[in-house]
């Protein structure tokens, strides 16, 4: 799992910060970090971080769990359970914040409303992080993750009664699970459907419900789910597991798992799409004469790179193929060697002689001007 930042460092408040404080920092940050408005590249996650701490601070429940288990209490917590209380209508009076929830992976502008009766409802996803070495994202891996979720309840396999008894059907529809209401206008009747309140649209009501479930048909369940992330994978890349979400009310329809890929940061190489980069640190008799050196690779092995002789620092190597395998196309990319020539600190008294010498062939004058401290005190300042 990523490591997550405290809610209330994201946001920068008080762990005892009151409901306007954290409203405050909230919005400040969400100005400045809202997608539509920011120039960072970050700035979608950012925004969805500062979201988060918001949906959960925010909300007493949530704020709750949370200082009492942390991040463990908010495991499992899909985007739509995070933001169903917040009223983002309240938070950004005058802007157009449609596209926001398209980015917290669930669509249109309306909170969770109650559940359309008829049809199969598929269950809601459910988000999650991995992160993984720069390694495992060349070779590919499988991880284990723990995710909380909802499941058809075993015992009365999402019918809400107790086995051996049967729900009533309801006596406000009939069991049609709908209700016609005729009404006087002064265009003549009006005939209204509507889904029936009494038994919330099915048609009948439990009058023995399930002790495993109690009624609700679904349990929370862990699970222990194995991820195979592919060879290739990149920063922000979303996996999708099928039906390994939350089950749908009744139907058992489930969701599906999404995880988010995120990837550390590497020691030897920074990457940029398939291409990998190194810097390889050289003595100056080394790019001066030329020289093998030896380059690691992202496989774990090392190749010899031949420095030819007059090499200048900041020159750049291409070694093909020893990059990154690409996701798409059977094919890896490059790694590129910057050899960056050091010049050394310290001299003992044989190596400055001998470097002196070779400046005089070479027809260099070398000057030793010898300051005083405060004459070197000036230098530095005047910089
Ligand atoms: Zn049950
Ligand atoms: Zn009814």
């Amino acid at each position: 799992m990523a490591e997550k930042r405290d809610y209330y460092e994201v946001l920068g408040v008080d762990k005892n910060a009151d409901e306007k404080e954290i409203k405050k920092a909230y919005r400040k940050l969400a100005m400045k970090y809202h997608p539509d408005v920011s120039d960072d590249e970050d700035s979608t996650e950012k925004f969805k971080e500062i979201s988060e701490a918001y949906a959960v601070l925010s909300d007493e429940d949530k704020r709750q769990k949370y200082d009492q288990f942390g991040h463990a209490g908010m495991e499992g917590f899909t985007a739509e359970d995070f933001y169903q209380n917040v009223n983002f209508e309240d938070i950004f009076q005058g802007f157009d914040i449609g596209n926001i929830f398209d980015m917290f992976g669930f669509g249109g502008g309306s909170r969770r409303g109650p559940r359309g009766a008829q049809g199969p409802q598929r269950g809601s996803d459910i988000y999650t992080e991995i992160t993984i070495s720069l390694e495992e994202a060349y070779s590919g891996c499988e991880k284990e993750i723990k995710i909380r979720r909802d499941a058809l309840c075993p015992t009365c396999n999402g019918s809400k009664s107790k086995p051996g008894s049967e729900p009533q059907v309801c006596q406000t529809c009939g069991g049609t699970g709908q209700v016609k209401q005729v009404s006087n206008t002064i265009l003549g009747q009006m005939m209204n459907i509507r889904p029936c309140r009494e038994c919330g649209g099915t048609g009948k009501i439990i009058t023995d419900p399930c002790d495993t479930c109690n009624g609700k048909g679904k349990i929370r369940e862990s699970k222990e789910i194995s991820i195979d992330i592919p060879a290739g994978v990149s920063e922000g890349d979303r996996l999708r597991v099928s039906g390994e979400g939350n089950c749908g009310e009744t139907t058992g329809l489930e969701g599906n798992l999404i995880a988010t890929i995120h990837i550390k940061n590497n020691r030897n190489f920074e990457r940029d799409g398939t291409h990998l980069y190194y810097t390889k640190e050289i003595s100056f008799p080394e790019a001066s004469l030329g020289s093998e050196v030896t380059i690691p690779t992202i496989d774990g092995k090392e190749i010899e790179l031949t420095i030819p002789a007059g090499t200048q620092s900041g020159s750049v190597f291409r070694v093909k193929n020893q990059g990154m395998p690409s996701l798409k196309y059977n094919d890896r990319g490059n790694m590129y060697v910057t050899v960056n020539v050091v010049v050394p600190q310290k001299l003992n008294k044989h190596q400055k002689e001998l470097l002196e010498k070779f400046a005089k062939i070479s027809g260099d004058e070398i000057k030793h001007t010898e300051k005083g401290f405060f004459d070197k005190f000036k230098e530095a300042i005047n910089k």
